[in-house]
């Protein structure tokens, strides 16, 4: 742990005001509330009440006038991208406070949320540099007119985000969508809302102006769906699972409104014979157990060749069983809470679930017995190997720090295993071999695939699944794209009359 990281494991809980943002005011949620909890201790850390569906309504009606004024729609690229820099500096300047907050909140470790409130502040300042410099087209002339391709807003923009990394996931969308020129409402996920709201307070002292950004706690069923559902929103963009994804799309169809998706996964890591084994173990414990497995990209298959199973898993199940486990604002601990209570429960009867199926607990599959963190919501870290592809959970998505492993034989078979699930969102290779690795990286079926490295993200590079793990990606230069609408216009050149209307 850093000395500044030290410093933040020191401070206590700030409540944050019990009110969020609308439509350029902060209000007192009427409806039912949230008790926040600490997943560490179990503890109530506050009240957060949620909007209702009358919110929603204003929020719509705010956002849209906000991002039809000429205030913000007629802004240029370069001064829109002002408000951008100047969010992304706040964000920076309240980092030690944010990084606190959302380690009380999810579990985590400060180290890793301080990680996830400095990814925040550059994804602002990512898109304010790509919006300072998206060039639109000019297309080839195919008769006497110029035509070009430009990009405008599409007015109020959904952003819906699960709870494993609100601040990041939040701003992944808050920002390609007001660089976009767009209006957002933001609708944090249930369990973990103060990031959230800390984060809107930020922007709103930054001096957006009021209206473009909403954010709505509340239940998904609730604000998410009205939000979904709302005639005056023409975009969503969702994280989290994909039973809830699907639902979403099929009420997006209604309105043909477009939807950008990230889901789950049940990612594949290979091991090759000749991988560099420390390497790999560090590669394969930090793709599973960071974050205690609540990532959608978690390495949760582990294939690993048959000549070297025995003696790669000994060592990968000691590492496992060394791993610190406690409380996310406790200096060098590795592996925090799971989120809440009953997500630890639904974890469990995974594990439930595999040995019922037969298979194999190589470590963990129980919660800790050290009586300090008996209130808590941990699990140990899991190995569990002995069963096939096909059991359930091989093929399920744990979101837990529950990791299971399977030998493979040859390419061809670990290739069809690997590709055999329903996700397709990342997957990693460890091998000296870097022809082998391309070849395998082309064979797999997922949105991403690491190196000799896993779960490293660059704001610079587009991120999306495939299969049923999502639609459309983020990210990137093109993820300003997913929060404008094309449109084409042709400029006449002829001086002549169009000669079929000629008698
Ligand atoms: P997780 O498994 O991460 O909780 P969910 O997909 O249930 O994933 O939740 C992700 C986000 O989607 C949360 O903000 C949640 O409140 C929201 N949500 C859940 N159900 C719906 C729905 N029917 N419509 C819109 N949003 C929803």
């Amino acid at each position: 742990m850093t000395g500044a990281s030290k410093a933040l494991a020191d401070k206590v809980f700030e409540p944050v005001p019990d009110e969020f943002l609308l439509a350029g005011n902060w209000k007192h949620g009427a409806g039912p509330a949230t008790s926040v909890i600490d997943p560490s201790t179990g503890s109530e850390l506050q009240r957060v009440g949620h909007a209702d569906v009358a919110d929603v309504d204003a929020a719509v009606s705010a956002g849209a006038a906000a991002a039809a004024d000429p205030a913000w729609r007629g802004l240029l690229p370069h001064q829109r991208a002002a408000y951008l820099h100047r969010i992304g500096a706040a964000i920076e300047g309240a980092a030690p406070r944010l990084a606190l907050l959302q380690s009380y909140n999810t579990g985590k470790t400060v180290t890793e949320t301080g990680a996830l409130v400095a990814s925040a502040a550059n994804t602002f300042r990512y898109f304010a540099a790509v919006l300072e410099t998206s060039d639109e087209e000019l297309t080839t002339p195919r008769g006497p007119y110029l035509t070009m391709s430009v990009h405008e807003p599409i007015g109020v923009v959904g952003a819906i985000t699960p709870w494993n990394s609100p601040i990041a996931s939040d701003a992944q969308k808050i920002a390609p969508a007001l660089a976009a020129g767009n209006a957002v409402i933001l609708k944090p996920a249930e369990w973990t809302p103060l990031v959230s709201l800390a984060l809107a307070r930020i922007i709103d002292e930054t001096g957006l102006p009021p209206g473009l950004l909403s954010v709505l706690p509340g239940r998904g069923s609730v604000i998410g769906d009205a939000i979904v559902g709302h005639p005056g929103v023409g975009k969503v963009s969702f994280t989290g699972g994909t039973t809830t994804g699907r639902t979403l799309a099929h009420a997006a169809a209604e309105k043909l409104m477009p939807v950008s998706l990230e889901l789950g996964g049940k990612s594949p890591t290979i091991v090759l014979a000749d991988a560099d084994v420390e390497q790999a173990v560090n590669g394969v414990l930090y793709g599973i157990f960071s974050s205690s497995g609540q990532s959608c990209i978690a390495g949760s298959r582990l294939f690993v060749d048959a000549a070297v199973y025995d003696e790669f898993m000994e060592r990968l199940v000691a590492k496992t069983q060394a791993l610190r486990i406690g409380p996310g604002r406790e200096p060098g601990v590795q592996v925090g809470p799971l989120v809440h209570h009953r997500h630890r429960d639904s974890v469990a009867r995974y594990v439930d679930l595999a040995r019922s199926e037969g298979g194999r607990i190589r470590c963990g599959g129980t919660v800790p017995d050290d009586p300090r963190l008996a209130d808590g919501a941990y699990y140990l870290p899991t190995v569990i190997d002995g069963l096939s592809n096909d059991a359930r959970v091989c093929q399920e998505e744990i979101f837990g720090p529950v990791l299971v492993a399977l030998p493979f034989h040859s390419e061809a078979d670990l290739i069809a295993q690997a590709n055999d699930t329903v996700y397709g969102l990342a997957a990693g290779i460890w091998t000296r071999d870097y022809r082998r690795a391309w070849r395998l990286a082309r064979a797999l079926h997922t949105g991403t695939v690491w190196i000799n490295t896993y779960k490293q993200f660059s704001i610079s590079t587009p991120f999306g699944g495939v299969k049923q793990s999502g639609l459309a990606t983020e990210k990137g230069r093109t993820g300003i794209r997913a929060y404008s609408r094309q449109k084409s216009i042709y400029l006449g050149m002829d001086d002549a009359p169009i000669a079929w209307a000629e008698n």
